[in-house]
């Protein structure tokens, strides 16, 4: 797991996939977006409930007051005008008109899982990673457990390179209470560490390692952690017990799943 490269690869999958929903080329995910969008639909939310926005207002303090100035439609319509007919001079996305559209967008529909999700793409690839874990956080409040794995490893990328780490500690919670992957403990693991909370961090690395049903990736990831933190001893003890996995390493996968199997 290289959260870098990963982050870069996620950010344009999931770009692309949104891309395809407005030119309503995708049924699968669709269908769970719009399914969220009419849960969130303003009719749905109770008016004493907490604003899914996160602004930890009441609903009919917060979101419920908006009133947009352009339907959704006319939204939608300019952000596939300016994919389809915008780009710079190498030909790619003009980011920076889409974000603008998108924050206006976000204004007026701040509970549509697009328009969140979109937007936070796009400050990511705009390296506004604030604004980005903003956008993606509100989403994942809106789609829950329906959140893609891709937009959770990128939130916790921008976590994992997130200064204020007591804050982080909160987000990461937060994303707990919808989804438990396993590279949320890795990264867990990492702001425990610079909490100096060692014991921790370690129970969490090795519940994380469970968890990815002792996914060879993590534990390789578990690894390089421990060793940045200078956590020899515990890298060592996760060696010697897990060691013969290391030979499986540049076999060819088939044969890996079945010696796996073996010896698990
Ligand atoms: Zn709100």
């Amino acid at each position: 797991m290289d959260l870098k490269k990963d982050l870069f690869n996620d950010t344009e999958n999931e770009t692309s996939y949104y891309e395809s929903y407005l030119d309503q080329k995708i049924e699968n995910k669709k269908l769970n977006i719009e399914k969220n969008s009419k849960k969130y639909s303003n009719k749905k939310i109770k008016r004493n409930q907490v604003c899914p926005c996160g602004s930890g207002k009441k609903y009919k303090n917060c979101c419920a007051r908006i009133e947009p100035k352009s339907p959704l439609e006319y939204y939608f319509a300019k952000i596939k005008d300016i994919l389809n007919n915008y780009t710079d001079s190498f030909g790619n996305r003009n980011n920076h008109l889409l974000y603008e559209t998108l924050i206006k967008a976000n204004k007026d529909y701040p509970l549509n899982p697009v328009l969140t999700s979109m937007a936070g793409l796009i400050a990511l690839q705009l390296n506004k990673p604030d604004e980005a874990l903003e956008y993606l956080m509100k989403h994942l409040r809106l789609m829950q457990e329906k959140t893609s794995q891709e937009t959770i490893n990128m939130i916790v990328s921008i976590l994992s390179i997130y200064s204020e780490d007591k804050e982080a500690e909160k987000i990461l919670k937060d994303i707990f209470n919808y989804v438990d992957y396993p590279i949320q403990y890795l990264v867990s693991a990492d702001i425990k560490f610079r909490l100096k909370k060692d014991d921790i961090a370690h129970d969490i690395l090795l519940e994380g390692y469970q968890k990815s049903n002792k996914e060879i990736d993590y534990l390789n990831s578990a690894i390089n952690l421990l060793k940045e933190k200078r956590q020899y001893k515990t890298a060592f003890n996760l060696l010697v017990k897990d060691f013969y996995r290391f030979n499986l390493l540049d076999e060819d996968s088939d044969f890996n799943e079945a010696e796996i199997a073996d010896q698990s």
